[in-house]
This record gives structure tokens, sequence and C-alpha cells, in this order.
């Protein structure tokens, strides 16, 4: 696979799987994405100018702009992360998430149904769409259990119930139209680039300007975190070697209660940059989000056995990379959390 449109290339996970596919793997990328508040082209800074990348600035719910797009790149895969994609956000307003998650991704499709039908017979049976999703589908587990890809969908939020119905159009778009369609599901995921609304970028830059730590309720919930670098290699997997209209679930076997991870967070702080209190006495509980699911766990034995992927960075490793990372760049994140490009001042809500 040689050239690869990616919508929200500029977002936190799209930014990971560009600088893979152009920097790492030297494949040709069209980078299309809205720029909302949550993209950013600064994450791009090491590939913005390799002659393999290209960024195009355009809404997926645009079907006219998406056409043109497709016409001109001539892709022969698509990886799709545009979304939008904060939990919180969803709760306080639905209607962008119906509109680009939904109502986007159904765009999408079909300008990549259109460009497909045209193609050669070689470049046809060639082509492949991967549709990124998330695990936050199929609801909330108990103690026991993992979700794997036989688990139902039972979504929570609004968020995960915009995600459900576009990974129901994605596999229709395959068993109705032949769209050769696979699709992924992935644990919460961490690292570099990481917009400061979400929880560990927002609790490791609150920690660091001793400002409150937020945790919702008693912290018990669960999540199953992986590093994004993690994600990218799986995805770039999944798409060229996954088989057609199949599911693989990713994760990296990390379960943490929401605690812990702000426990370790301030642990790695007080280490790196040591403060004259324990940040641990930042941490203040805050009411529960409604309809906040407890417990998420992935199993990723399909992906593992079938594709041979593994994740190569644990939890303490990866949450010490990603600590450090805020530190030596304040020049990423301090504009997100001054609002230069969003207009708008971060809370302090808590988050994931
Ligand atoms: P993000 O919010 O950081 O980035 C989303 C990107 O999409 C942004 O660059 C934004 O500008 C762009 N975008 C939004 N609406 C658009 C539109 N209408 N047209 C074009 N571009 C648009 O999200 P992320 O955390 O990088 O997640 C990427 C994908 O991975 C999403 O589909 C999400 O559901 C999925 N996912 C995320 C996680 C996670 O932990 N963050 C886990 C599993 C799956």
């Amino acid at each position: 696979m040689k050239r690869v449109l990616v919508t929200g290339g500029a977002g936190f996970i799209g930014s990971a799987v560009v600088r893979h596919l152009a920097g790492e793997l030297g494949v040709e990328v069209l980078n299309v994405d809205k720029l909302t508040y949550a993209g950013n082209l600064e994450s791009l800074r090491p590939v913005s100018n390799l002659p393999n990348y290209r960024f195009a600035r355009a809404d997926i719910v645009d079907r006219g702009a998406l056409d043109a797009l497709f016409a001109e790149f001539r892709p022969d895969g698509v990886m799709h992360l545009a979304a939008e994609s904060h939990v919180d956000r969803s709760i306080t307003g639905a209607g962008d998430f119906v509109q680009t998650n939904i109502v986007g991704t159904f765009s999408l499709l079909e300008a990549a149904r259109a460009h497909w039908s045209g193609l050669d017979a070689d470049a046809k049976a060639a082509f492949r769409f991967l549709h990124v999703s998330t695990d936050e589908v199929y609801g909330s587990l108990g103690a026991d259990g993992l979700f794997e890809e036989t688990t139902p969908y039972d979504p929570s939020s609004p968020y995960s119930a915009s995600k459900a119905a576009s990974d129901h159009l994605a596999q229709a778009w395959m068993r109705t139209y032949g769209l050769p369609v696979v699709i992924s599901n992935c644990s919460n995921n961490y690292g570099p680039f990481h917009f400061p609304e979400k929880l560990i970028p927002l609790v490791t830059l609150n920690a660091l300007a001793g400002k409150p730590l937020p945790v919702y309720g008693r912290g018990d919930n669960i999540r199953d975190w992986l590093f994004v670098e993690d994600h990218a290699r799986a995805l770039w997997t999944i798409l060229t070697t996954g088989r057609l209209g199949e599911k693989y679930n990713v994760g990296g076997r990390n379960e943490r209660t929401n605690l812990e991870v702000v426990e370790t967070i301030c642990d790695v702080l007080d280490e790196l940059r040591p403060a004259a209190r324990p940040r641990r006495e930042l941490i203040n509980f805050v009411t529960d989000r409604p309809g906040h699911d407890q417990r998420y766990a992935i199993d990723a034995t399909k992906l593992e056995d079938e594709l041979g992927w593994r994740a190569r960075e644990d939890f303490a490793s990866g949450i010490r990379r990603t600590v450090a990372w805020y530190l030596d760049n304040e020049w990423w994140w301090k504009p997100l959390r001054e609002g230069v490009y969003s207009g708008e001042r971060l809370g302090l809500g808590a988050a994931e």
C-alpha cells in the first residue's frame, strides 16, 4: 500500500499514524482534517516538510470536497480517524458528534465507494478502508471478562453511540456494496501530543502547575491503556494484513483504575520535577460523570495471533515517557492550555 488518505490526521492518534506512515514507513499520505479545536498541525512538525506528506483542510461531511480529494490523490487505502472524541463534550452537546461521527462517516464511505468502483480490477482488489473505532461501543464490563470482537454493542454515551452507529455503517458498506472494509476497536490511548483536556495530560499539566487534580467519583473506574505509537502500528497492520469484513480489538493489557493512573503521574512528576509537597495531595474527587462506564478491558488475542501485532510499551514505561514528553514540550501544550487555537480556556473538569 503506497498512497493512504488519513482522516483526522491532525488529532492525537491520527497524527501518530501520519508520523508513523509518512515519517517511518515512507508511505505517501494525504491528511484530511477539518482542524476543529482538537486538530493541531503542530503535532505534524516532524513530517510536515516531507515530500510524501500533504495536508488538505476539509470537513468529512462535505461529500463534494471528499470526491475532489479522492479524484486528485487516488489513494489505495483509507484510514478513517476523524471524529469528535471527547465523552464529556458529547454529553453537553451531542450535535457535532452525530454530524461528524455518523453523517461524516456516511459521506466518507460513499466517497470511498465511488472512488473504489472506478478503479481497474487489480487496484480494486488491493484497495482497503480501515474504520477506526473505540472499545466504548461495547458498553461497560463488570469486575470480570474482557471485550471480544463478538461482544454485543451496548454504548452508554452520545460519543460511544455515535461511534457504534459509524461502525455499523462501515460494516454495512462492506456487506451491501462490497467496499473492502476492516474495523478496529481500541482501548484508551495515551502518549505525546494528547490534547490537554484528556485525563493523562490534564492531570500531568495541572499537577505541574500545582492545581487540583479532578478525579470522577471514587476514581475506581477502570480503563485499559495503550501507548499511542503501539496503536498506530496496530492500525497499519490491520489496514494492510487484516481480513476484510473483520473487526479487530486493540489493547495493551494495561488495566488501571483512574486513581492509580493519577497517582502514578504524581509519583513520576515528583521524581522528575521535585516539588515542596507530594503531588498526590492535589487529588480532588468530583461528582461522577452521568452514565460513566465502570470498566473497559480488551482481549486483543485475535490481532496478536492472526496478524502478529504486539504492544511494545507497558504502562510503567509509557507513562514515564509521556510525562517526560510534556515536561520537554511546553511549546506544544502551552498555547492549547491558554486557548490560543480554540479560543476557549480549558476547564478543570475531570476527563478521560
Ligand atoms: P482527536 O479528537 O484527538 O482528533 C480528531 C481529529 O479529527 C481532529 O484533528 C479533528 O480536527 C478532526 N475532525 C473532527 N471533526 C472532523 C470533520 N468533520 N472533518 C474532518 N476532520 C475532523 O481524536 P483521537 O483521540 O485522535 O481519536 C481518533 C479516532 O480514534 C477517533 O475516531 C476515536 O473515536 C478513535 N479512538 C480514540 C481513542 C482514544 O483513546 N483517544 C481510543 C480508541 C479509538
